[in-house]
């Protein structure tokens, strides 16, 4: 294909993992992000072989792991006791796989993306840049943005998140809606956490319509800590609204006492809780030269630790669809064969994941659903 201009909204992960697919495949890309600064929330994400291998192939895996941590074992506790239940071993997944699992900042995966595009192409980045609307004909797409500055490209790609104002111009009659989960999360350091959490590192602890899970960062330096309740409602708008650990300890009051320790260790102003939202699966992601990636294609509960994986999935094979389409109608039909029945399986997944958990069972697991075995390096697109 003759080089094209790529329009991307939102410098999330998936959007950044797509600009930089698509520029080592020879594309011009622009992408637009709302924040006027474009960095990441400070929470933590697991990332599995199957987003390992696009980040490999983006020449980032590495750099990726040395400041991560990859935790030998994973515990299933007790809640009430703490007691483990079972474990799952780390080194068979390698041996299966390939890859750990990795416990990442975000802020550091984010990184990592944000400086390789930049390397690139010190230009392609716009932040400050809220869309609001789009136009398109049979050459490309105009792009508007709430502080008025327009930008054409030849085609457009939605990377903005569950709220998606793209798939929202798309796809006007459906929005977000409250999936009846609140998330806790907190960064705790690790001269705050308590002896017995350091010892079992990665730990979930699954309870009557919640889940908590603490893992250690960056080589252990730090904690990532996060409680997923069932909630009638939710009100608040955002990702980031400030809890108190009280309040976190009040909805886990059943718990075994060193989690409860861990909760009331989260430092002052540290502790940030959101409501989760989700939409239903699209029948389609493309209308012409738009489609949609990531979040804004399939937001999903956290229960299978995919969300950002397959946004990143997503990202690659988007730009070896360009690199083997002779067309941008090509391109997308590519891109959308290979992506939607994945995204949208894994999206319900996790719910149903969620309820299972949540409801006394084990569940059928990222691994137990087979999703650590994909390659977007090499899936047929
Ligand atoms: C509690 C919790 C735990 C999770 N744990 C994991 C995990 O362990 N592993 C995992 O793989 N996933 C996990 N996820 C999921 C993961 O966080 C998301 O799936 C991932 O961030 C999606 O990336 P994205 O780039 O599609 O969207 P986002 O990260 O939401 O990025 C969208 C970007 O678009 C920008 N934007 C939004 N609107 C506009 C606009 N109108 N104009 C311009 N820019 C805009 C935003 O500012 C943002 O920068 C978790 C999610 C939650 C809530």
């Amino acid at each position: 294909m003759k080089t094209k201009l790529i329009t991307i909204i939102g410098a999330g992960i998936g959007g950044l993992t797509a600009a930089l697919a698509l520029q080592r495949r020879g594309f011009k890309v622009q992408v637009f992000e709302r924040s006027k600064e474009i960095r990441e929330i400070g929470a933590g994400i697991t990332v599995s072989p199957n987003a390992r291998r696009a980040l490999r192939d983006l020449e980032i895996d590495q750099k990726l792991e040395s400041c991560s941590s990859s935790a030998q074992e994973m515990y299933i506790c007790d809640y009430a006791t703490g007691q483990v239940k079972y474990r799952n071993f780390d080194s068979s997944i390698v041996e299966k796989y390939g890859f750990h699992v990795l416990q990442v900042h975000r802020a550091d995966l984010h990184d990592l993306l944000l400086r390789a595009v930049k390397a690139n192409d010190e230009n392609a980045l716009h932040a400050g840049h809220e869309f609001v609307n789009f136009e398109q004909d049979e050459h490309g797409v105009s792009a508007a943005f709430a502080n008025g500055a327009l930008a054409r490209g030849d085609v457009l790609i939605g990377a903005d998140g569950y709220a998606s104002a793209v798939r929202s111009c798309l796809f006007p009659s459906e929005a977000p809606k409250f999936t009846g989960q609140v998330s806790f999360r907190a960064l705790i350091p690790r001269d705050l956490v308590p002896t017995s959490i350091l010892e079992r590192g990665l730990a979930y602890y699954p309870s009557p319509k919640r889940t908590l899970m603490h893992y250690p960062m960056r080589g252990g330096k730090i904690f990532n800590l996060l409680g997923n309740a069932q909630s009638a409602n939710w009100e608040e708008e955002g990702w980031s609204i400030s809890a108190t650990a009280e309040e976190f300890a009040q909805a886990y009051a059943d718990h075994a006492p060193e989690v409860l320790a861990l909760i009331r260790a989260v430092p002052a102003g540290g502790l940030f809780k959101w409501g989760l939202r989700d939409r239903e699966p699209l029948q389609t992601w493309t209308v012409g030269r738009v489609t949609v990636l990531g979040d804004a294609a399939h937001p999903m509960t956290p229960f299978l630790g995919q969300g950002a994986c397959i946004a990143m999935e997503d990202g690659l094979v988007l730009g070896r669809a360009f690199a083997a389409a002779e067309t941008v109608e090509d391109a997308l039909h590519r891109y959308e064969a290979a992506r939607k029945t994945r995204g949208t399986n894994v999206q319900i997944w996790s719910r149903e994941q969620g309820q299972a958990l949540q409801n006394g069972h084990k569940g059928r697991t990222a691994i137990d659903r087979g999703l650590y075995d994909y390659d977007p390096v090499s899936a047929p697109v």
